[in-house]
């Protein structure tokens, strides 16, 4: 093979994957297996030991599974990846093996609720301290900083607020502190933004989404930039001798792929969250489609997002697509492809007329879900941020009447057509 740089489309149909060399097979085999058989003792050893890198138990590794990983790498410019059994599973094992008792962790507010609920009641649980920010607010970061603080984390676009996240100047912030920030991608996919190029450290994903793009199948992926130093003094979690793992340095042993070992050997093992081989078939054959789909999602969320934005009975629409954001600046330096297709808007009439608009819809889906080829629709406050009170609603950016949808791959003029369904059941025909 040349030394050529193949291009973002050509990696997302041919990373992790060749003809397979025993079959011919073309398309990526579904290795549904639980274990594998060794050579011999000595391999065996080998293995177990960290000496040589071969599969022992799918709960920690599978070819499958391995091709994802190695896919999802490549498209965000990583040095490496460990799929999970969701995305919630994904961050919360990537925050296990960064934090201890004691550590704190500075949280945009403006997150996707079964995350600010992981955060406060998972890391509560293990007396991590937490600080909620605003995340367009780069003093509220850098003054929430304590010596004790380990990670900065937020989204790329905040779900379901729509906030697009500076992510060099957190970063920066971040780095200044000798912190890793890490970043949940989940909206923008590697095709419209890839963090790890404006300094973010870490990215995660809920590959349920985009990534996969059908709604057939939950995962999750961690991404790692490998270029943090966890020998800083700061991390003796990944750079000490692991009593996990037989006294094992992961840093010292692995260089830049330390943290992704500990993420594989130790979290992944004993947290258990693993990827079925095939649900990693299906979200990796949904990526062969990621850069055609995202194309489409983005022109039909731009299209019905600026319908509602002209309709009186609207009230605001948080596109950041929209040229009349307030993240209308950041978008274009952070995502010029376009702000992926999940968005938020608000009938004034509130709960009632929220209620009236989603049963009024043909071809939006009423579902807990976001990324589907097809169009989704939900009303937050009742669904997937109810577990929130008032003030974390508001600081997520979230009202009474405020609907959230997830535009999806149909013709544009269909969607126009379903959204004015709805608006004629709130406030007459316009
Ligand atoms: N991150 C974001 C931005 C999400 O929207 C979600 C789920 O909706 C998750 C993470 C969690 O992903 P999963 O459902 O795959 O655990």
């Amino acid at each position: 093979m040349s030394d050529r740089e193949f291009g973002f489309a050509t990696r997302t149909v041919h990373a992790g994957c060749r003809p397979d060399p025993d079959t011919g097979a073309r398309a990526l085999p579904i290795y549904q297996t639980t274990s594998y058989v060794f050579e011999d003792s000595e391999a065996a050893a080998a293995y177990f030991n960290l000496q040589e890198y071969g599969n022992t138990y799918s709960r920690i590794m599978n070819p499958t599974v391995a091709a994802l990983e190695e896919r999802v790498a490549s498209l965000d410019g990583g040095v490496g990846a460990v799929a999970f059994a969701s995305g919630l599973a994904a961050q919360n094992a990537a925050l296990f093996t960064l934090l201890r008792p004691g550590d704190h962790v500075v949280v945009s507010s403006a997150l996707y609720g079964g995350s600010v609920t992981q955060f406060k009641h998972v890391l509560g649980k293990m007396s991590v301290e937490l600080d909620f920010v605003d995340p367009d607010d780069p003093g509220a970061w850098r003054s929430a900083l304590k010596d004790n603080t380990k990670v900065l984390f937020a989204e790329t676009i905040g779900n379901p607020g729509g906030n697009v996240l500076d992510i060099e100047t957190v970063a920066e912030i971040a780095h200044q502190h000798e912190c890793p920030l890490m970043v949940d991608n989940t909206f923008a996919t590697p095709y419209l933004c890839k963090p790890l190029d404006w300094g973010a450290d870490i990215v995660v994903y809920s590959a349920t989404k985009f990534l996969g793009g059908h709604g057939t199948s939950l995962g999750g992926l961690v991404v790692d930039s490998g270029d943090f130093n966890w020998s800083n003094g700061r991390f003796p979690v990944v750079a000490d001798p692991s009593p996990a793992y037989h006294g094992l340095s992961f840093h010292e042993t692995f260089g830049f792929y330390g943290f992704l070992m500990k993420l594989r050997a130790e979290s992944l093992r004993d947290l258990g969250a693993a990827i079925s081989p095939f649900n990693a078939f299906l979200l990796a054959q949904g990526i062969e489609t990621l850069p055609l789909r995202m194309r489409q999602h983005v022109s039909n969320a731009v299209t019905v997002a600026e319908f509602l934005e002209q309709d009186p009975r609207v009230g605001a629409v948080s596109y950041p697509g929209l040229a009349s954001s307030r993240y209308h600046e950041l978008a274009e330096k952070y995502l010029p492809r376009g702000c992926s297709s999940v968005f938020c808007f608000d009938l004034p009439g509130g709960r009632d007329d929220g209620i009236r608009f989603i049963e009024s819809l043909d071809l939006f889906s009423h579902l807990a879900n976001v990324g589907d080829a097809k169009s989704l629709v939900i009303h937050p406050a009742s669904t997937t941020h109810r577990q929130l009170n008032d003030e974390e609603l508001a600081a997520a950016g979230i009202g009474p009447g405020t609907i959230r949808l997830s535009v999806g791959i149909e013709d544009a003029d269909d969607l126009v057509w379903d959204i004015k369904q709805g608006l004629a059941a709130v406030g007459g025909a316009s």
